[in-house]
């Protein structure tokens, strides 16, 4: 551990009036292999601090003129990231807890035992070490689930939900109604404006389901210029309202229009597979009879292709 701070150059910033504790902390802790920078005042501080690069700022909360509590939030506005310990006299915890409510990471108290000041960078810096590789984690998760162009679910990550959103909806007897959504004549659009205009159309339609569904519905991008809305715990009745309203935003908006096949679970189906079959089945009837339409899955209809 104290390896790791030694080769990262961990910099340190220590803002007390007093020079012997300066000293102090200075000797012992570049013994540790970390970088220390030091000022008497607050305002000397905010300099050091504007300037940047300091991992973590030891900030005495008594300094002459404007007090630690002041320069804490001071610091906080111009770096909010940077990790600050709050250095307090015994009968001032009470102002350190408040300073850790201000966003201190912690508070040592005076006389100052150095190991303890060390052992605590150290427990601030693997927090946010970890806090680090936790976000990156997450950044990943999510480029693997999301479509580049338009931010939606990916084919993969819809898959994994709609098993999961079918279990729970039959287990609770819930209504699950899927939606296969399908640019008409994309090709036609594309051979006359050109790709690129036709990409920006996929995105401004991600924009008009975004902007037309729940935060609870599940949008994806399921193929080119094909997609798929599930509405969780929503009859086809109100799916249709839903559809009516992406469909004429759409024609009036795009210059594309769309047609749309609705299914729902347990009505048609309880196979997930399936009801992206009949939901496809339905999309593919409002093709045949006419495009620029909602159709929703009936029986009659299998026999459609
Ligand atoms: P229909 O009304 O029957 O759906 O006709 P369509 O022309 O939309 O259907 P078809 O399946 O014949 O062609 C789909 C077209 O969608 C082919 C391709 O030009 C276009 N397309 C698919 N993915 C993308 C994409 O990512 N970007 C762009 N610009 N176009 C795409
Ligand atoms: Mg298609
Ligand atoms: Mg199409």
């Amino acid at each position: 551990m104290t390896e790791l701070i030694a080769h990262k150059k961990t910099r340190i910033l220590i803002v007390d009036d007093e020079q012997e504790t300066l000293d102090l902390i200075t000797e012992y802790l570049q013994g540790k292999g970390l970088e220390i920078e030091s000022a008497t005042t607050g305002e000397e501080g905010i300099r050091q601090v504007e300037l940047n690069g300091h991992d973590i700022a030891i900030i005495d909360l008594h300094l002459p003129g404007m007090t630690g509590s002041e320069l804490l939030k001071v610091i906080k506005n111009i770096r909010p990231h940077l990790q600050v310990i709050m250095i307090t006299g015994y009968g001032t915890i009470r102002d350190a807890v408040e300073c850790m409510k201000l966003g201190a990471s912690d508070f040592i108290t005076k006389p100052i035992l150095l190991d303890h000041l060390h052992l605590t960078i150290k427990r601030i810096l693997e927090e946010q070490r970890l806090k680090e590789e936790a976000d990156l984690a997450g950044y990943y998760r999510n480029l693997s689930r999301t479509d580049e162009l338009t931010g939606l679910y990916n084919f993969r990550h819809l898959i994994s939900v709609l098993k999961t959103e079918v279990k729970r909806h039959l287990r609770y007897g819930r209504t699950l109604t899927l939606a296969m959504i399908d640019i008409d004549d994309f090709k036609k659009y594309n051979d006359a404006k050109g790709h690129e205009e036709g990409n920006e159309v996929i995105m401004r339609l991600a924009h008009v389901f975004r902007h037309n569904t729940r935060n609870c519905d599940i949008l994806a991008r399921y193929g080119g210029e094909e997609f798929v809305i599930l509405f969780p715990e929503t009859s086809i009745d109100e799916s249709m309202i839903v559809s009516q309203r992406i469909c004429s935003t759409v024609e009036s908006s795009l210059g594309v229009s769309v047609t749309i096949g609705l299914a729902s679970l347990p009505r048609d189906t309880t196979d997930h597979n399936d009801l992206l079959r009949l939901a496809d089945l339905a999309m593919y009837w409002g093709k045949m009879h006419g495009k620029n339409q909602i159709a929703v899955y009936g029986e009659s209809m299998a026999t459609c292709r």
